[in-house]
């Protein structure tokens, strides 16, 4: 009896553990992957013939960028390395993550970061692509799916 009480404590606690992210986009109340525009789809994909290694996270352009997990800003990282007005973003690590995220202007390149707390602003998305939803492109260091941890 008193065994099987503490088997549940230990998955409840367990559980607690691998909690979700933070919601990473002001003025969205939850993290929300983008739909199909005409440029494509936020949904991670890589079987399909547009291979997408990541997630998009709708975030409008000038918004303030949130880190997901608590942890540290690795280095800068730059989707295109062409200069244009999104080619920049960071690698975060903590709390068990890697990720990149892309389309960001971080306010750091390397240093602690604190799960909430404001780590950027999303770029200008729409001076390049007029026709995509705004967002944030989040990918795993490993290429695995990032929507659970969403
Ligand atoms: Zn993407």
């Amino acid at each position: 009896m008193h065994r099987v009480t503490a088997v549940i404590f230990a998955i409840a606690i367990s559980s607690a553990a691998a909690a979700q992210w933070a919601n990473i986009c002001s003025g969205q109340p939850a993290n929300k992957i983008r739909g199909c525009d005409s440029t494509g789809c936020g949904g991670y994909n890589l079987r399909e013939g547009r291979k997408h290694k990541g997630v998009d996270v709708v975030c409008k352009d000038g918004s303030t960028v949130y880190a997901p997990f608590t942890g540290k800003i690795d280095r800068q990282t730059r989707p295109y390395g062409n200069g244009n007005a999104i080619d920049d973003g960071v690698q975060l690590s903590g709390s068990g993550f890697c990720i990149k995220m892309y389309f960001i202007k971080p306010v750091k390149h390397s240093g602690p970061i604190r799960k909430g707390e404001k780590i950027g602003v999303m770029l200008p998305m729409q001076i390049i692509y007029r026709a995509t939803i705004s967002h944030i492109h989040i990918q795993n260091c490993d290429l695995t799916d990032p929507t659970p941890n969403l």
